[in-house]
């Protein structure tokens, strides 16, 4: 019919001119069986009154006509549509389909359709009518493939956009469900206020699981079309295609696909705040109390705890300190070596071994929030005592080494914590300490290495810190936590205070805070605070969905922890191996190390208890390590509340066992004659000095500082005589953070092991007997001496009270960047650590990608070992900026750590994406308040250190003109 139709108009053309004769005007016709129900496609199957078909035939119309307005038209573009006296509403008339309404008042066996035009009328076609013919809209119109199915906020249910199981309610649009209570008229829409209901219910499956029917019903507003509310059952089976399918009346309608997904914790966090009562949201806004304050033993020797509420599932919250290994009095646990030892090894596979051993104790303890993840940006102010808890001084490598601690950590179904937002890098005064500074210094700094921890790990919640930044307490400080943190950022989680942090109630909870801890002083009054309408209530609801998200979002619904045993020796076997990749060769004067166990026949081992352990870093940090401490020496007078452990691992016994030959004598360093006599009568002397740090207090000086003893040992002075004794010194350094060393030039080795864990000892061991090359490299710049700091002085409070300003004039200009920017030499840079082996970088060639889809440059580069022995060197990208920017001379942009055999040598490429949380290519543009990228010229360079002096330049590239 339609190649007669075609030919005919092609005929009509030509012959116009001269053709005289009569012509007969065809009529319209129906393909048989052409009338389908329009949404299952369904050929030849009945259809029911009031639903909508398709209609195929020729319908001899040029052009198509669609209805404009409802009640629908029965004739559009001459063309009419009627089952015998029953004219059928038309949505659309084209020249080869038209989609109409069956009337609702057709039933049993109506007369045929006929289709009429210009006075002719097709053949009748005959159509069979059932009460129920039920079919679903699919997107392709073939009524087969994905449902054009929305949820309950009209948005498609899509790959992008799945169905959730037990949290969706969907609305499926369909046809042919039969009759309606409150039935409108032929080819009239449903009333919108007054909702028509089905007069029978459909059931509906969603993977082969039955769904409960909320709604059915014309769709309101339409003609015809039927809408299903349906709920995906938390059951449904999960997957991008799972079939729907509606039955009613003995009919079932076509199959269509959806996706469903589990929930997403912030839908679960959703329905479970619709279910909690006032009460029961104000409950997890606040901590329980300690014994401070509400004087109760914390459950679980944990720093912090929130009851749950079991008639809802939700679990109590059990919080407990874990920077360095699980902390507060949870139970022993394995001592970790510093997070600045984890930061040092610039491996983020190794630091995720070392967040797994917190992550998982804390669990075997039934501890499910850890409050670790201290993140700031020490190398502001090296003397701060907490710089053994932090990563170092450059926002990136602190960020991607942190977010490796938190990945790891929530891997165990713990709630990861960082810590502590902002600005929080001195002990002096720390909760009035007030940091003045301005928008880009920070944002490309301390700020920046938050960004980077959060976005990169996912984790779930934020610890605001005790000082102010900017004249505003952190823990209500909008800009940091609304603008910031939970806008720029996106952060889902919920910010908890430090403990006491929190200054008031409305401010805090309108300003971002969402938990206090670790009681309720201010946020016990929180209720009244919404019933008065100070606090809305939405924000109420945000605080406990965030809380409850965390929850969620970290696993603590769905696995439960159970208490149990702690895995001792592998755990162990980590903090040995976090030390080892972590320890720092700062010196090594004529191959002093390793030393030869064959060869050595004594050895003078000298100083810092290191006959029988290694020392750690005090305050929240404290892990009780495994076994028990190998000494406590009680409380110094600075700061008056942490007290001094010294974890187990003896360097005397590891040392002994791997020179069994050699004679190895200790003094405990308390007197320079006899340690230098002793020095004397050995072949080497191994000194170890140590600096005992902690929470509350800061570093006196650089200088290696006895606080422990009434009667201080002069370190420096010990070391300065025992290398007068013995050229072969080698001086070994446990400390927290970045030292001066007066008798440097004198030792003939030094090796930073940092506060190295209870494995400290064979580490250390392994390394000076060269069973391990060592790898580590600074993460943190040791200056010549404090007069090279941008404040040469800690600033100090005047009272217990008063905020006092902190001037950070030097901005971004932290570390390495400070001492660029300023032209200072360092005593060792960023980056800097020996080995026993050499590398070269041969080579090096710059690719630009910039102008690509997905924007980086890469470093590409030989690297061979060219040493005797197998060994790791981490290579540096650095980025110089165009000068136009005022950024410092280089930041450090890309690394790898490359692991390469003696006289092995492998080519290495280092990626540095334009579009990575670290926002390598751009600075922070406050005008624009966003992250640019500058025009001009960039330089890239590449090496083993900061130094500039030492490193290569790979070439430069262009951006804009
Ligand atoms: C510290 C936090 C710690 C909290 C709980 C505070 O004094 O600053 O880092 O998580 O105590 O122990």
């Amino acid at each position: 019919m339609s190649r007669f139709k075609t030919l005919l108009h092609a005929g009509c053309a030509c012959l116009m001119a001269g053709f005289t004769g009569a012509w007969a005007q065809p009529a319209p016709s129906i393909n048989a069986g052409g009338v389908v129900n329009a949404a299952s496609s369904a050929p030849g199957a009945a259809v029911a009154p009031g639903s909508i078909v398709s209609v195929y035939g020729d319908f001899l119309l040029t052009g198509s006509f669609g209805a404009q307005s409802v009640p629908l038209p029965d004739n559009l573009g001459g063309l009419s549509l009627a089952f015998g006296a029953a004219a059928a509403p038309l949505f659309y008339a084209g020249s080869g389909q038209v989609n109409l309404q069956i009337p609702w008042e057709l039933s049993g066996s109506p007369a045929p359709l006929t289709a009429t035009l210009a006075g002719q009328n097709s053949s009748a076609e005959p159509v069979s009518l059932a009460t129920y013919a039920p079919g679903i809209f699919t997107l392709n119109g073939q009524g087969t493939g994905a449902g054009a199915i929305l949820n309950s906020s009209y948005q498609l249910i899509t790959p992008a956009n799945p169905a959730a199981a037990g949290y969706t309610t969907i609305l499926v649009y369909c046809t042919g469900l039969g009759p309606v209570n409150n039935r409108p008229a032929t080819g009239a829409a449903a009333s919108v206020d007054t909702l028509s209901t089905t007069t029978t219910n459909p059931t509906v499956t969603i993977g082969n699981v039955p769904a409960q029917v909320l709604w059915s019903g014309l769709a309101p507003g339409s003609v015809g079309e039927y809408q299903v509310n349906v709920f995906v059952p938390a059951n449904t089976p999960t997957g991008d295609a799972q079939p729907l399918v509606l039955s009613i009346g003995g009919a079932q309608s076509n199959a269509v696909l959806i996706p469903v997904q589990p929930p997403t914790a912030d839908q679960r966090a959703d329905q479970l705040v619709t279910q909690m009562t006032p009460d029961q949201k104000i409950q997890l806004v606040y901590g329980a109390g300690g014994p401070v304050t509400n004087q109760i033993a914390l459950p679980r020797g944990g720093a912090g705890w929130v009851p749950g509420i079991p008639a809802l599932g939700i679990p109590d919250l059990y919080l407990a300190d874990g920077s360095v290994g699980v902390g507060n009095s949870v139970g022993q646990a394995t001592a970790l070596p510093s997070s600045l030892a984890s930061a040092a090894s610039w491996d983020v596979n190794e630091a995720f071994k070392y967040g797994t051993v917190i992550g998982a104790e804390l669990r075997n303890y039934g501890m499910n929030v850890n409050l670790g993840g201290n993140i700031n940006l020490i190398g502001r102010e090296p003397r701060d005592g907490r710089t053994f808890e932090t990563k170092g001084e450059d926002p990136i490598l602190a960020g991607k080494i942190t977010a490796a601690h938190i990945n790891a950590i929530q891997a165990q179904h713990v709630i990861g914590g960082i810590k502590h937002y902002a600005l929080n890098d001195q002990e002096s005064g720390r909760t009035t300490a007030d940091v003045q500074i301005d928008e880009r210094g920070m944002r490309e700094s301390d700020l920046l290495a938050f960004e980077i921890g959060v976005k990169d790990s996912n984790v779930q919640s934020v610890m605001c810190a005790y000082n102010l930044v900017n004249d505003v307490y952190n823990c209500e400080n909008a800009h940091l936590l609304n603008d910031i943190l939970k806008g720029d950022w996106q952060f889902p989680g919920f910010v908890m205070s430090d403990w006491w942090a929190t200054h008031s109630t409305v401010n805090g909870a309108l300003n971002g805070l969402d938990q206090e801890q670790p009681d309720n002083q201010y946020f016990g009054t929180l209720a009244q605070a919404v019933a008065g309408g100070l606090v809305p209530q939405s924000r109420l609801d945000d605080m406990v969905h965030r809380i409850l998200r965390a929850m969620y979002a970290a696993g603590l619904f769905d696995y439960p922890g159970a208490i149990s045993p702690v895995d001792t020796a592998g755990d162990e076997a980590i903090a040995q191996e976090a030390e080892e990749q972590g320890a720092v060769l700062l010196k090594n004067a004529a191959g002093q190390l390793p030393l030869n166990a064959t060869s050595i026949k004594s050895i003078a081992l000298i100083g810092s208890h290191a006959d029988i352990g290694v020392l750690s870093g005090g305050g929240s940090a404290q892990v009780t390590p495994t076994g028990g401490p190998a000494l406590t020496e009680g409380y110094p007078s600075v700061p008056g509340w942490a007290q001094v452990v010294w974890d187990p691992s003896s360097p005397l016994q590891a040392i002994q066992a791997l020179a069994p030959n050699a004679s190895v004598q200790f003094d405990p360093g308390t007197n320079p004659t006899t340690a230098a006599a002793l020095a004397a009568a050995s072949q080497v002397a191994i000194v170890f000095v140590s600096q005992w740090t902690s929470e509350g207090m800061d570093m006196p000086s650089l200088n290696f500082t006895d606080l422990i003893h009434s009667t201080p040992i002069d370190q420096d002075a010990l070391v300065a005589a025992v290398a007068a004794a013995n050229p072969q010194t080698i001086v070994v350094m446990e400390n927290a953070s970045a030292q001066v060393m007066p008798w440097l030039a004198n030792a003939s080795a030094v090796l930073e092991a940092w506060f190295p864990g209870q494995r400290g000892g064979p580490a250390i061991a392994n390394i000076l007997f060269g069973a391990v090359n060592p790898s580590g490299k600074l993460p943190i710049t040791f200056p010549a001496s404090v007069n090279q700091l941008p404040r040469p002085a800690i600033a100090q409070p005047p009272d217990g009270s008063t905020p006092f300003p902190v001037s950070y004039f030097e901005g971004f200009n932290v570390g390495y960047k400070w001492y660029d920017s300023q032209g200072l030499t360092p005593l060792f840079n960023f980056g800097f650590g020996l080995s026993y082996t050499g590398f070269s970088f041969t080579n090096a060639a710059l690719v630009n990608n910039l102008s690509g889809s997905n924007p980086n440059f890469q470093v590409t580069f030989d690297l061979a070992n060219t040493g005797p022995v197998a060994g790791a060197e981490v290579a540096q990208v650095y980025l110089g900026f165009p000068a136009s920017t005022g950024e410092p001379p280089r930041r450090l942009v890309g690394w790898q750590k490359v692991p390469l055999a003696s006289g092995g040598s492998q080519q290495v490429t280092i990626e540095v994406d334009a579009n990575d949380s670290s926002h390598p290519l751009s600075y922070w543009d406050v005008n624009a308040n966003a992250w640019l990228n500058a025009p001009g010229t960039y330089t890239v360079y590449l090496g083993n250190s900061s130094n500039g002096a030492n490193l290569i330049t790979v070439g430069s590239f262009q951006i804009g003109s």
